[in-house]
């Protein structure tokens, strides 16, 4: 998983015109992925260290699991691991709004400071 990041990140990077180097990759990662967040960053800066993401910030956005009751027309947030059905009329989980993205937002290049002389 980690590496497939990494290499989404790299293949991008190197289609770039220059190659500043990366300060900060903005992940989105949805509640109900299975992706632990704290494990993705550990992992995330062992695999970058020698590469040219090596330094570079892993920052996780987590989006919470929202599904969509057609019977109730109401948005419910459900309880991963719990109740996963409309808390209303217990209808199951059909249709989810979010919380299944995986997805890299942006990335953020390390500001190079003008020099003042
Ligand atoms: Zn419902």
């Amino acid at each position: 998983m980690t590496k497939a990041l990494i290499l989404t990140v790299r293949d991008w990077w190197e289609s770039q015109p220059e190659q500043p180097p990366v300060a900060k990759v903005f992940l989105t990662v949805g509640a109900f992925t299975c992706v632990e967040p704290a494990g993705l960053q550990f992992a995330f800066e062992v695999q970058t260290q020698g590469t040219f993401l090596d330094g570079a910030e892993l920052v996780i956005e987590e989006t919470p699991l929202i599904a969509f009751c057609h019977a109730c027309q109401a948005e419910y947030r459900p309880e991963i691991g719990r109740q996963y059905g409309c808390p209303t009329c217990q209808a199951p989980m059909d249709d989810i709004r979010s919380g299944r993205e995986l997805k890299i937002e942006r990335v953020e290049y390390a500001t190079t400071v003008a020099s003042q002389l």
